[in-house]
């Protein structure tokens, strides 16, 4: 019989026993460790490229231009494109080639994610039917303006469009088939009319569950596939507020803080007459000051204009910093002086100054400048030349 052992011995053992469960389980523990990759679904392995970390301003705001690496693609079709047009992104040139006659109804866009591993931008694939574009007008420019517009590069985007404005037009309706939202806003050119508009706007693109908001004036003319080309090299998830600023300096107003006194906030804008787009992981950011009604008690705590709250909701609360572009455009700038070659690789173009001299973009084409006053129809049939009343080419005979 063996000796009982003494409650010292016994004490040992089970040290000895506890030791070698502890090491068991640090070996077991490492053995799981090294198989956690190895179990994972191939798919989460990839960690996709973060084209812009999310800038932080610190006070006074860094420029934050787009165009700078914009401009280093080039597109063109893609013979793998099945039933449509796919536009390719290729790092490593200087300019943007013209874009051909194309119509833009569902078709793709892909980016060159992963093509060039020297660039880190991240290109999302998206379909055109992923952009909602608010059209801001008013009933008197119905006949003027908007016709127009639908006319040109509404047509191609029909179904994404929306034309914000402060009266019916069941006749323009049928006739087009463009799709035309009564605000119920004031017809007046007042702070608080545009703001009743934008927000209706806003309200419209969050429940669309569309990626991107870009939001136009009723005489800018947008390059669609020129639209798709920069949002694709962005990601919808991500903080994006793409525009041109109006000012070369941030816009400074008076930010009630407190009911005993004021403090200033200083921000950058993007120019509303030039367009400028949101995505939509900012957009919904956005909701607290912009949804249901409550973008236009903003606008009246800071007293400023549409354009100006949006720029203050995102910059000085959202604390996100406006990608500046100079590819949109507005009449507030002499068109003039952009150049023939580079009108069709703009996001953007406007009008303005009919009144004395025209301010519009210098192209050459099938009208003449009496004929095409915006030079909006000669911009569209550069870029649709088989659009039905587009002039045709005389051939060489
Ligand atoms: N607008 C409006 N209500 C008005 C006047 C203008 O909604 O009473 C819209 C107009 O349709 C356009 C934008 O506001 O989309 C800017 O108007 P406009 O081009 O006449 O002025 P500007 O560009 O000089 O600000
Ligand atoms: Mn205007």
């Amino acid at each position: 019989m063996a000796p009982p052992l003494s409650p010292a011995r016994m004490h040992l053992a089970s040290v000895g026993v506890s030791k070698l469960c502890f090491l068991f389980s640090l070996a077991f523990c490492g053995l799981l460790l090294l198989l956690i990759p190895a179990l994972q679904p191939p798919g989460r392995q990839a960690v996709r490229p973060q084209p812009r970390p999310p800038v932080r301003p610190t006070r006074p705001h860094r420029l934050h231009h787009a165009e700078e690496s914009d401009a280093a693609m080039w597109l063109s079709r893609s013979p793998a494109a099945q039933g449509g047009v796919t536009l390719t992104a290729v790092a490593g040139t200087d300019g943007l080639s013209p874009v051909g006659a194309t119509d833009f109804k569902g078709d793709t866009l892909s980016g060159g994610a992963g093509r060039d591993p020297s660039r880190s931008r991240t290109w999302e694939s998206l379909a055109f039917t992923d952009v909602f574009i608010a059209v801001k007008s008013t009933r008197r420019f119905h006949r003027s303006r908007l016709e127009l517009l639908i006319q040109t590069w509404v047509s191609r985007a029909r179904e994404q469009t929306y034309i914000f404005t402060d009266g019916d037009d069941k006749e323009l309706q049928m006739r087009t088939g463009a799709n035309i939202v009564n605000t119920n806003c004031s017809a007046a050119h007042t702070r608080q009319a545009l703001c009743c508009k934008m927000s209706v706007e806003y309200d419209k693109f969050i429940e669309s569950q569309k990626k991107w908001f870009c939001h136009v004036d009723d005489d800018n003319y947008v390059i669609l596939p020129r639209l798709l080309q920069l949002l694709s090299s962005y990601h919808h998830s991500q903080d994006v507020y793409l525009g041109r600023a109006s000012l070369d300096h941030p816009i400074e107003a008076p930010e009630r803080v407190k009911s005993d006194g004021s403090v200033s906030v200083k921000f950058w804008f993007a120019t509303g007459g030039a367009g400028f787009c949101i995505s939509r992981g900012l957009a919904l950011k956005m909701s607290p000051w912009a949804g249901l009604g409550n973008f236009i008690s903003t606008a009246e705590k800071i007293r400023l204009p549409d354009d100006c709250t949006v720029g203050y909701i995102i910059e000085a609360l959202l604390e996100v910093t406006l990608t500046h572009t100079r590819l949109f455009h507005s009449h507030l700038e002499n068109l003039h002086k952009l150049p023939a070659d580079a009108v069709l690789e703009q996001v953007t173009l406007s009008y303005g100054g009919f009144e004395n001299r025209q301010n519009v973009v210098s192209v050459v084409g099938g009208f003449s400048q009496t004929e095409d006053p915006t030079r909006f129809k000669t911009v569209h049939c550069l870029l649709y030349a088989d659009t039905d009343w587009c002039p045709k080419p005389r051939s060489k005979s």
